[in-house]
């Protein structure tokens, strides 16, 4: 029997057995008593703006991140945009609408309350990163420019060519940067955070790897957050940046953080197709070209075998013999339905085989109707760099005329197939964002808050920075104005020493194992495990067939992995070892909560569960929680622990994007 939990657990008194402590803590400075220190890990966009804000507050922030600079945070990738519920394009755009359709995308699955907070301080986040000097684009007379995402019917996208998150980053490291001028915020780049230390029950430090010496070392700290972005590179290839991990999340799990719907997981439509079993990495093509790209296949299915077998071009098919499926289905949103719907779309396509490429996964996105209408200056001034991102790795140029079919030009199509892009489960948090550890906080990708089973385009970036700018510099002081008085402790506590000889360990048993795999080579298998089992379409014996070869090749990692040299200085293959490890945990835990979810949701789709149009089958009256995991030990099933949903202001019904 599953125990039930609140969301809002509170932060509770300050224990007794603190004061066995004095000798060991460090005096506060009675001119400033409020002198507080805060560690956050991490800085993308949500740990870069909360480091930020909160130095800015007058907190001491000791921020850590894995790259070189905070600059080369896994946000700086993201391309579309940003969403915000100004309505600048007088469409009926409304805070209410924002948070509708982001519940709604969500699958009736996010906590009501959280996302409508997130569309309240969206229009925030622009005008932040405007004052900024974030050069969003504008209309000719100056008005900030919008696009539209999917899931959405009005134009709220913010955005900055197909470099938005870059964009926004910078402004956010420009704020960063002013707080470690101005000697609030500590920054220690190539440091990797490897666990998380409890004293009394409360979080009060981290033990880190520096990833250049190979030393650990231990920061203490009134608070801790973490920001260390999502769980997608467990399946090997995906969109994220190479150097994703879900180590220090998972470590925090370990420790006894609730791990929340680890199974939502997206699968985003737009995806250059995989191309060979020698890629390490997979390239988003943004939902932004779902504006002026329509997405099809053809009609016959002797054309696809054509195009499959090469003797013809998508160029040849005339309009009259392409299907452009989404059009075709769901006629109100067209092109820019959610991720989810779209994903499982192309999936059908291909899995009956109308695929557009050799591998038969694929399916056109073109550009011939809207430079047709437009020209092509226009389409390169709003997706330039995505067309010649797209040349650069295909050898093929959206913009180049290939054919002319009764007096209409046709337009080389970009080739596109569903890959896994983000996770929206994460770190369980309450409503400000306080994990079930206290003293320890999750924000942006890292935490499950917003996005119930599926996130909308664009609404990644609004939450990390609503997170991080808005929501805990606010939230956090509510748990430190009962810390004001207990002063940080010291980094001798037997906690510190216990939690660092245990990562030291970890690091010996990893290098001493001496077998003959290279760590890529088992995480490659592990993402096709999780693929073929826990990937875009899954069933009970699917995914239990995936655990048992997870155990399995866990085993494997433990026995017969190879890692070179050793653990002074710099160790890429260490590094990598480590994440390894936890992704074989978050595998296993993805697959756990999705063979207890027995119901279709948003990116989690049960091909048990599914109505008579292969659409998602929702069950309200059985799965309406949060499903969030504790920690077991290695090789134990998880616990079950459910969070009701309530939600208040909106009706909760069957996702309908048909009209
Ligand atoms: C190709 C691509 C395009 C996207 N486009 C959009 C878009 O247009 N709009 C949108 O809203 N969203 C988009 N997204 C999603 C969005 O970019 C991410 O969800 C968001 O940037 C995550 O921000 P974050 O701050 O939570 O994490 P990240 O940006 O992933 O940052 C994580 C930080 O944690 C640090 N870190 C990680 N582990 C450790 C550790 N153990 N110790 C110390 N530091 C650690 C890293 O160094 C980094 O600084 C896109 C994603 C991809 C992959």
């Amino acid at each position: 029997m599953a125990k039930v939990i609140d969301s809002k657990i509170p932060a509770g008194p300050v224990p007794e057995k603190w004061k066995e402590y004095k000798a060991h803590q460090r005096l506060v400075n009675p001119k400033n008593k409020l002198k507080l220190d805060v560690i956050v890990v991490g800085t993308g966009l949500a740990g870069a703006s909360a480091a930020a804000s909160l130095g800015e507050m007058g907190f001491n922030v000791i921020n850590l991140c894995i790259q070189d600079s905070p600059r080369r945070a896994h946000s700086i990738a993201a391309q579309g945009g940003i969403n915000a519920a100004k309505c600048y394009q007088n469409d009926g755009d409304s805070v209410y609408r924002l948070f509708y359709d982001t519940v709604k995308g969500g699958d009736y699955r996010a906590r009501e309350a959280n996302v409508y907070r997130l569309a309240e301080v969206s229009n925030n986040i622009i005008d932040q990163c405007v004052a900024q000097g974030v050069p969003f684009a504008r209309e000719y007379g100056g008005m900030l420019a919008n696009r539209s995402f999917g899931g959405a019917q009005v134009s709220r996208t913010f955005y900055a060519k197909g470099q938005t998150g870059q964009q926004l980053l910078l402004g956010a490291y420009s704020s960063l940067s002013c707080q470690v001028q101005a000697g609030k915020v500590k920054l220690y780049t190539r440091y990797e955070m490897e666990d998380v230390v409890i004293v009394d029950g409360r979080a009060r430090g981290i033990i880190a790897k520096n990833l250049t010496t190979g030393k650990l070392e231990r920061f203490s700290a009134n608070a801790v957050v973490i920001a260390t972005g999502g769980y997608g590179n467990t399946y090997f290839l995906s969109t994220n940046a190479m150097g994703c991990n879900c180590t220090a999340a998972v470590q925090c799990y370990r420790k006894g953080a609730y791990f929340a719907n680890p199974s939502y997981v997206q699968i985003h439509p737009t995806c250059i197709p995989v191309h060979g079993d020698k890629q390490s990495k997979l390239t988003l093509m943004s939902e932004s070209l779902r504006n002026d790209g329509r997405i099809w296949v053809p009609k016959k299915i002797e054309d696809a075998k054509a195009l499959q077998a090469g003797t013809k071009q998508g160029w040849d098919i005339p309009e009259e013999d392409r299907d452009y499926y989404l059009e075709r289905r769901y006629p109100a949103f067209g092109n820019l339905v959610p991720r989810d719907v779209a994903s499982r779309a192309a999936k059908e396509r291909c899995d009956k085989g109308f695929g557009v490429n050799n591998t038969g996964l694929a399916v056109f996105l073109d550009f011939s109707e809207s430079i047709n209408r437009l020209g092509l200056d226009i389409i390169m001034q709003r997706y330039g760099n995505l067309f010649e991102m797209y040349e650069e790795i295909t050898d093929v140029f959206p913009g180049d005329v290939a054919n002319e079919i009764n007096g209409v030009k046709y337009y080389k199509p970009m080739m596109i197939y569903p890959a896994i892009h983000y996770t929206m489960g994460g770190i369980w948090v309450d409503y400000e964002l306080q994990t079930s550890i206290p003293g320890l906080f999750a924000i942006g990708e890292c935490n499950f808050s917003d996005h119930g089973a599926n996130r909308l385009g664009a609404s990644a970036l609004m939450q990390g920075l609503a997170d991080g700018y808005f929501v805990l510099p606010y939230t956090i002081q509510n748990y430190l104005a009962d810390q004001a008085v207990w002063p940080k402790v010291s980094t001798d506590l037997p906690e510190f020493a216990e939690a660092e000889k245990k990562v030291d360990a970890e690091l010996d048993r990893l290098l001493n194992i001496k077998g003959k795999r290279s760590v890529d080579s088992i995480h490659k298998e592990l993402g096709h495990i999780m693929w073929e089992y826990v990937g875009m379409g899954r069933t009970a014996e699917g995914l239990k067939t995936g655990l048992k070869k997870m155990h399995e090749l866990e085993k494997e990692f433990d026995t017969n992995l190879f890692v070179p040299g050793t653990k002074e200085g710099l160790n890429i293959e260490l590094d990598k070892a480590i994440h390894l490890r936890d992704f074989f945990t978050m595998g296993q835990l993805v697959a756990f909560d999705a063979l207890s979810r027995n119901e279709s949701c948003g990116g989690h789709f049960r091909e048990e569960y599914q109505t008579e149009e292969g659409e998602a089958k929702r069950d309200d009256e059985n799965y309406f929680y949060v499903g969030c995991w504790e920690y077991q030990g290695k090789g134990n099933e998880p616990t079950l622990i459910k969070e009701p949903l309530e939600y208040e202001a909106i009706k909760v019904q069957t996702r309908n994007y048909k009209n």
